[in-house]
């Protein structure tokens, strides 16, 4: 099935693994897409393993879109997906208060982040402020230098931001500081992205690294590696975790997504992971097998 590299399996022939897997989770970018752009193979992969039977589910750390803008974007790149298949960090973070009864406390959330945070909130019915709304705009500076943040605050969520600012941060560090029991919420950490092709852009490790740094607290996070999205996919759907393989580019949250939770873990090499990263004793987390691209699962068409 494998040659044995350091600790790693190099997948030869899929067949195996395609045999004990009836479930796929994929990371989106890095697996399915790099920026806007599909990834080679990828549509007619997807399409042979649903012909195969395999139910299939992308689970992405990307806070700026809802799920349902996500179905939009499948299908504007001319990928079959149903919306009920699509996990995102947004959905993850509106899911966590959600869990966790944060309507019964009353209090609102302040959102440092874009339209798929404020969508998913929107969806459960719950109250926020911040988002795209404070774009450029020191939120309640008053004269003589106070910046007055809001009592009923009871979670700040942090996601990724194109228009955070210092004063986003100080509202923030103000909340989760001052305002009693306030929730500090990471829909992920990623250091750095794709957020075009063109190349590596900070991610939003930058923004919660931020809140940290003025906190001194600790995030809860939802996005990958938290178990929280497979935990729901699970209960949701009925899935048996040793059906499950997870499939992605990024060592820190997909592999470890899939080794922290019990799944079968695929590295893919299209994303932000070098071989050379792979296997260089400095890393710690070790997929059971990697290979270059999902179209390596067409491969076993041909076996
Ligand atoms: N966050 C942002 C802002 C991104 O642009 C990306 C990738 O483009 C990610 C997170 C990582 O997404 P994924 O989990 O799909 O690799
Ligand atoms: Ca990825």
């Amino acid at each position: 099935q494998g040659t044995q590299v350091g600790q790693v399996k190099k997948l030869d022939e899929p067949q195996n693994l395609l045999d004990k897997t009836n479930i796929f989770i994929f990371d989106c970018d890095g697996v399915i897409w790099r920026g806007d752009s599909v990834i080679e193979g990828v549509p007619e992969t997807l399409d042979y393993l649903r012909a195969l039977g395999k139910r299939l589910f992308f689970v992405t750390n990307n806070s700026t879109k809802s799920r349902a803008q996500y179905a939009k974007k499948f299908e504007s790149l001319g990928l079959n997906a149903e919306p009920e298949e699509i996990f995102s960090s947004s959905f993850a973070a509106a899911a966590y208060l959600e869990q966790t009864k944060f309507k019964e406390t009353g209090k609102k959330v302040y959102v440092i982040g874009e339209v798929g945070i404020e969508d998913e909130l929107k969806l459960v019915d719950i109250p926020f402020i911040g988002g795209e709304a404070d774009k450029g705009k020191a939120p309640n500076m008053k004269k003589g230098g106070f910046l007055e943040h809001d009592h009923d605050v009871g979670a700040v969520v942090v996601g990724f931001d194109r228009n955070i600012n210092y004063y986003k941060i100080q509202f923030a560090q103000l909340c989760i500081n001052e305002n009693e029991g306030c929730e500090f919420i990471a829909t992920n950490t990623d250091a750095v992205t794709h957020l075009t092709d063109a190349q590596e852009w900070a991610g939003n490790g930058s923004m919660v690294g931020a809140i940290k740094g003025c906190t001194g607290q600790e995030p809860t996070v939802v996005g990958k590696p938290s178990p929280l999205m497979i935990d729901y996919i699970v209960e949701k759907y009925d899935v048996s975790r040793d059906e499950v393989c997870m499939v992605g580019d990024r060592l820190d949250t997909d592999v470890l997504f899939g080794k922290n939770n019990g799944l079968a873990s695929l590295l893919v090499l299209s994303g932000v992971t070098t071989e050379e990263k792979l296997m260089s004793p400095e890393n710690k987390i070790q997929p059971d097998f990697y290979t270059e691209t999902i179209a390596k699962f067409l491969d076993s068409k041909a076996e």
